[in-house]
C-alpha cells in the first residue's frame, strides 16, 4: 500500500490537531453541478487524530463555488431526478422515495417537524409529505432563488440565511448528499444538536469513498467520508453513530442517529483513502490500455462517468444512460445514449466497482454490447 506521510500546518476542524498528511491527486476534479471538469489535479488534507479527510480549497475556489452554488443557473439545475432500480418496486424509483421508506418507520410522531438541510427544491419533503400529510416540512439551503422551486403548500416553510436562526424542535433533521458542501462542519453539528428535540433523529447520507473511489473527485466537496471517519466524527459531537440495515445504496453511508450523552474523543484509525486513490489509478491505467477499435462509451452521467470520460478523453464516443432525463442530452460535451441503441460492437464501460458484475449481467440480458466490470 502506498502511504505518503508528508505533514503539513493546517488544523482540523474537528478535533484540532495541527499536523494533517498531504495527499496528492493526479486526477481531474469535478463541479457536483454538471460534472465538468473544476481542476485538472487536487490535494487532500488528512487528519492524524480523528482522520477526518479534507479537500484542500483555495480562497479563490471557494468565492467561485460559493457564488455558483447561490446563482439561478444552479437553482434550475435538476439534480435530484436521478432514478434507481430496485427489486422491490416495479418502476424506478428516487432516491427521495427510497429515503423516506427508510426512515419513517423510526419515527414515533405522525406529525413530526421534519428539516432537511440542503433542501434543494424540496424533492425529500415533498415525499414525506405524501407519506406524512400532517408532518410539518422545513427545507434549508444557502440558495435564496430555491425559493421559486419549493413547494408552495401551508405545511412546506423554506429557510435561508443562517441556521442559527431556525428555531429549535424538530423531530428529525434530514442531509441528503449534503453534509460534504458545509464548510464549517463544527458550527453545523452545534446546531444540529441545537434544533433537534432531546429523542430526535439524525439522518445522513453521502457517497462512502470505500466503495466508491470516483467521489474523492468531487471538486467542490469539503470532506470525504468513510464509514469509520462518520463514526468518529459523530462521536466526537455526542451522536452514536448507527448505520441503516439498507442495501438500497450500497456505495453511500446512511445514517440515522441520535444524541447519546458525552462526546467521544478516541478514534479508530482509517487508511481507506490511499486503497481509494490506488483503485482510481489502477482504472485509470486499465482505460488507456483499452484496445482502440471499437467505439467505447461509459454507463452513467454522474462522477464515475467523468472520470472515465477524464482518462480516456478523445477515445470515449459517449455516455450510456437509462434514466429517460438524461437522453438526447449533452454530458461533459458528448452525447448521452439510451442503451438500447447500442450496437453489437459497442464496448461499454460500467466503473461501479462491486455493484458492477449486477450490472453488467442485467444490461448484457436487455441490450447489445460488450461490457467490461471496473
Ligand atoms: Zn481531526
Amino acid at each position: 500500500m502506498l502511504i505518503r506521510k508528508k505533514v503539513f500546518n493546517m488544523e482540523c476542524s474537528v478535533c484540532h490537531n495541527k499536523n494533517l498528511e498531504l495527499i496528492n491527486i493526479n486526477h481531474a476534479m469535478f463541479r457536483h453541478l454538471d460534472f465538468t471538469t473544476f481542476k485538472e489535479s487536487g490535494r487532500m488534507g488528512r487528519c492524524t487524530g480523528c482522520q477526518m479527510l479534507y479537500n484542500i480549497l483555495s480562497q479563490k475556489d471557494i468565492d467561485q463555488l460559493d457564488r455558483l452554488y447561490c446563482s439561478r443557473e444552479y437553482a434550475q439545475s435538476h439534480q435530484t431526478s436521478q432514478t434507481f432500480i430496485v427489486e422491490k418496486y416495479q418502476k424506478p424509483v428516487t432516491r427521495c422515495f427510497l429515503q423516506t421508506e427508510l426512515i419513517i418507520p423510526h419515527l414515533h410522531s405522525p406529525h413530526p417537524h421534519i428539516l432537511d438541510i440542503g433542501c434543494f427544491d424540496g424533492a425529500l419533503l415533498s415525499d414525506f409529505n405524501s407519506k406524512l400529510p400532517q408532518a410539518q416540512l422545513f427545507g434549508y439551503d444557502v440558495n435564496e432563488n430555491l425559493k421559486d422551486f419549493f413547494p408552495q403548500k401551508s405545511n412546506f416553510h423554506f429557510r435561508c440565511g443562517e441556521l442559527a436562526d431556525i428555531p429549535s424542535g424538530f423531530d428529525l433533521i434530514c442531509m441528503s448528499h449534503s453534509i460534504i458542501l458545509v464548510r464549517n462542519l463544527p458550527n453545523l453539528m452545534k446546531q444540529i444538536k441545537r434544533l433537534l428535540k432531546p429523542k430526535g433523529l439524525l439522518f445522513i447520507q453521502t457517497p462512502n469513498i470505500t466503495k466508491n473511489p470516483c467521489y474523492i473527485l468531487l471538486a467542490d466537496q469539503y470532506y470525504c467520508f468513510t464509514p469509520v471517519i462518520m463514526s468518529n466524527m459523530l462521536q466526537h459531537f455526542g451522536f452514536k453513530y448507527i448505520p441503516l440495515e439498507q442495501n438500497w445504496f450500497a456505495r453511500d453511508i446512511a445514517v440515522l442517529t441520535r444524541l447519546n450523552g458525552p462526546a467521544t474523543k478516541s478514534y479508530h484509525q482509517d487508511l481507506d483513502i490511499y486503497k481509494s486513490i490506488e483503485t482510481l489509478d489502477t482504472m485509470a491505467i486499465r482505460l488507456l490500455e483499452l484496445p482502440g477499435k471499437n467505439r467505447i462509451f461509459v454507463l452513467g452521467t454522474t462522477t464515475n462517468g467523468a472520470f472515465v470520460d477524464s482518462v480516456l478523453k478523445d477515445r470515449l464516443y459517449g455516455f450510456v444512460d437509462e434514466n429517460p432525463n438524461s437522453i438526447g442530452k449533452l454530458f461533459r460535451f458528448k452525447n448521452v445514449i439510451h442503451p438500447d441503441t447500442l450496437a453489437k460492437n459497442d464496448t461499454v464501460i460500467i466503473p461501479y466497482g462491486t455493484s458492477s458484475p449486477t450490472i453488467k449481467e442485467r444490461f448484457s440480458r436487455h441490450y447489445q454490447g460488450i461490457y467490461m466490470c471496473m
